[in-house]
């Protein structure tokens, strides 16, 4: 098989070349992005040299090969960073020699990954969704590979101008200072896979990467064979430009299933996880045809085994083309399907000729899912229409769970270290282990809660003092922020693709009540973030109301909207904020997973009965905002936005600074350990591919 395992070797050796041999296991480490989430992996190699890994944003290939041979040296003559690497890398060889679960093996096609920041290939949700479950798939065994795109210009970032507008940037990223390595054919050559976009063959590169024990491959246009504007196909994720999205859909389809039949990887299952991904579907019927089906047999087989996760009800997410641009741009797809190509392409479509890529993901799927119980209401709802032709037309709920090691703050998993065992995650999906969080002392959970939240205020200062210089700003408002924010202040989080309904308006909406809030001794402090796509003007003049506002009621040293929103300040955010806000218009969050995280660190959901919550809220574990049905968005917005304030004037605020004599707030840290025992067992990563291994795969 020439998957790109000889080729990680490869790319290993080349870098372990240049370190002293006692620290030479460090380069397997680097180009595994098992080392995230393990004990200890981060700290590692910041131990190499702390500086240069901030400098190489925490990308282990760069740090390894940009860092002096001095601190090499020394590194290679501590004992105890030797001593760690052995260790690990030790584990890390026996993790990949295990043998797999005896369970189905999966294919896994998606537009976004979301495995580290030092690969940006990510955009929100879904991508943090595909690594989740990447990730979960290595620890519990599942035979899996990704499929996705190489964007070597990643997804847009955001910077603000002092008047609060949002401006977008890209950075181009070369692959070869990433843990990838190019995967090369029988002859040592590089694989080349052709496509054909729009008439004219594309080729395209196929980058491995390590994801513990599942492998992700990376498809990259940017290849000297094809023309200029055909390189330019995978620069950016969610590019504006249609014809290019549409390409790139073609690209990750049609090419993936090329590259994987390339390499000689053959899976029981195909995944869709999106409708971008459906023409991955339409290969393997045209390759079946290839080999002799008939046609209606083709179908049949590819639909036999092909799953398809749909996540948005939002319009918008669920993308339609005009079904002559499809068929141009997939032409010679088209040709080799034969008279079956109509049928094909005509089961996305419906009225106007218009194509929708989850219309057709669904009709060439066995098995569909929505991401919540109540999305899987909705996307029912939603798509009623296709038990015209098939009366047994049903989509399933499989709820989103996040990976617990990625997203919980190493201070919270050495608690639970503790207290439930080291190996709490294997039983992580067990209600009667999280039932034990009830006996861990308050005071040390509450010291833990502290620690966390000390972490985000240093963290936001050091951000909001350096965005607010490169914006522009005077100094001295820059350096109120160097001391703004107070590590013992309740801390309110907001942090989300600034989509529309997602309504980051509702904070603005009472301008009085919210400075009072933030204004007065007890009370809160607020942390935002979130970037807009570069397409969507509502969502950005949004953004600039609430930069207005944080200027007219003077609340600088107690509001951040922290810019470029990535892994690290979600990771950061949802550990330190005691509170987690969302307030999406329902019924239009699928899921939302950035509240999950929250939970498994403590912290508190306050939220629109939307998505997960809807599902996760007990009475107990959180505040819920009753959003009425029925009435229209701008009463509905009042409603919420009113009910918000209500909930932290008179319950949040209240409860948390309600301390008894040693300081420790005990009905708040009830209400944690209620969040922890409900919430812990259900919306983690290990229950979600439990249920799709059982339910979707087998
Ligand atoms: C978790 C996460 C998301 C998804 O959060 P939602 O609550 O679904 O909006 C988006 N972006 C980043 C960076 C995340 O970590």
């Amino acid at each position: 098989m020439h998957d790109g395992s000889g080729d990680t070797l490869r790319a290993v050796a080349e870098l372990a070349a240049r370190l002293p041999e006692q620290i030479g296991p460090l380069a397997a480490l680097a180009h595994n992005y098992w080392w995230s989430w393990s004990r200890g992996g981060a700290e590692l190699f910041a131990s190499v040299d702390q500086e240069r890994w901030e400098v190489a944003r925490h990308n282990p290939v760069r740090l390894l090969r940009d860092v002096s041979a001095a601190a090499l040296e020394a590194a290679a003559s501590d004992s105890e960073i030797v001593r760690r690497t052995n260790e690990l890398a030790d584990a890390l060889r026996k993790e990949l020699e295990a043998p797999d679960a005896d369970v189905p093996s999966v294919a896994f096609f998606c537009m976004e990954y979301a495995i580290h920041r030092s690969l940006p290939i990510f955009a929100g949700g879904l991508g943090v969704l595909a690594g989740d479950l990447m990730k979960e798939a290595s620890d519990r065994r599942v035979p899996f590979v990704g499929v996705g795109l190489l964007y070597r210009q990643g997804y847009v970032h955001q910077r603000f101008d002092t008047a609060g507008s949002q401006h977008e940037y890209w950075t181009i990223d070369s692959p070869t200072d990433l843990p990838l390595a190019v995967v090369t054919g029988e002859d040592g050559s590089e694989l080349a896979i052709s496509v054909d976009v729009g008439g004219r063959p594309v080729t395209l590169r196929v980058w491995r990467c390590n994801v513990g024990r599942t492998r992700l491959f990376l498809l990259d246009a940017d290849h000297p064979a094809n023309a200029s504007v055909d390189r330019f196909i995978t620069s950016r994720l969610y590019v504006t430009d249609r014809d290019v999205r549409l390409a790139q859909y073609a690209l990750l389809g049609i090419g993936g299933v090329r590259a994987l039949d390339a390499m000689g990887i053959r899976t029981d299952v195909l995944h869709l996880n999106e409708g971008h991904a459906t023409f991955a579907a339409a290969e393997v019927v045209r390759r079946l045809i290839g080999a002799g089906r008939t046609p209606e047999e083709a179908i049949a087989e590819s639909r036999n085994r092909t799953v398809f996760t749909t996540h948005t009800p939002v319009p918008a997410g669920n993308e339609q083309f005009d079904v002559r641009d499809v068929e141009a741009t997939v032409s010679e797809l088209n040709a080799g399907l034969g008279p079956v190509a109509d049928d094909l392409i005509g089961l996305g479509v419906h009225e106007h000729d218009r194509f929708g890529l989850t219309e057709s993901a669904l009709r060439m799927s066995r098995f569909h899912n929505g991401v919540s119980q109540l999305h899987g209401v909705v996307a029912n709802e939603m798509w009623q229409r296709l038990r015209e032709t098939e009366p047994d037309f049903k989509i399933d709920a499989i709820t989103n769970g996040v990976h617990a090691p990625t997203w919980m703050h190493p201070a919270m998993r050495n608690l639970l270290d503790r207290h439930l065992g080291p190996e709490w995650t294997d039983t992580q999906a067990d209600e009667s282990l999280w039932a034990r969080v009830e006996d861990i002392p308050d005071e040390e959970l509450w010291d833990v809660r502290n620690t966390m939240r000390v972490a985000l205020v240093d963290f936001a200062r050091e951000r909001a003092t350096y965005d607010r210089l490169a914006r522009g700003e005077s100094i001295s408002y820059a350096q109120r922020v160097a001391e703004a924010f107070d590590p013992a202040r309740l801390t309110i989080g907001f942090a989300r693709r600034a989509a529309t309904y997602k309504r980051i308006h509702l904070l603005t909406m009472q301008p009085d009540r919210a400075l009072e809030l933030l204004r007065g001794p007890k009370a809160i402090q607020a942390l935002l973030a979130g970037k807009a796509h570069p397409a969507d003007e509502e969502a950005k003049s949004v953004l600039r109301t609430i930069f207005e506002m944080k200027r007219a009621i003077e609340v600088s040293d107690r509001v951040a909207y922290l810019e470029d929103y990535d892994l690290q300040i979600a990771a950061m955010l949802v550990s330190g904020c005691d509170v987690w806000l969302n307030v999406p218009r329902p019924p239009l969050e699928a899921s939302g997973t950035s509240g999950m995280k929250a939970a498994l660190n403590g912290g508190l959901n306050l939220s629109v009965l939307d998505g997960w919550w809807a599902e996760a809220y007990d009475g107990s574990n959180g505040w819920a905002i009753q959003t009425p049905e029925g009435v229209d968005p701008s009463e509905q917005d009042h409603h919420d936005a009113n009910a918000l304030f209500d909930i932290l004037e008179r319950e949040v605020v209240p409860m948390f600074y309600d301390r008894d004599e040693s300081g420790v707030p005990r009905g708040w840290v009830g209400k944690i350990k209620a969040s922890l025992r409900t919430n812990g067992p259900r919306f983690n990563a290990s229950r979600m591919l439990n249920d799709y291994v059982t339910s979707a795969y087998r």
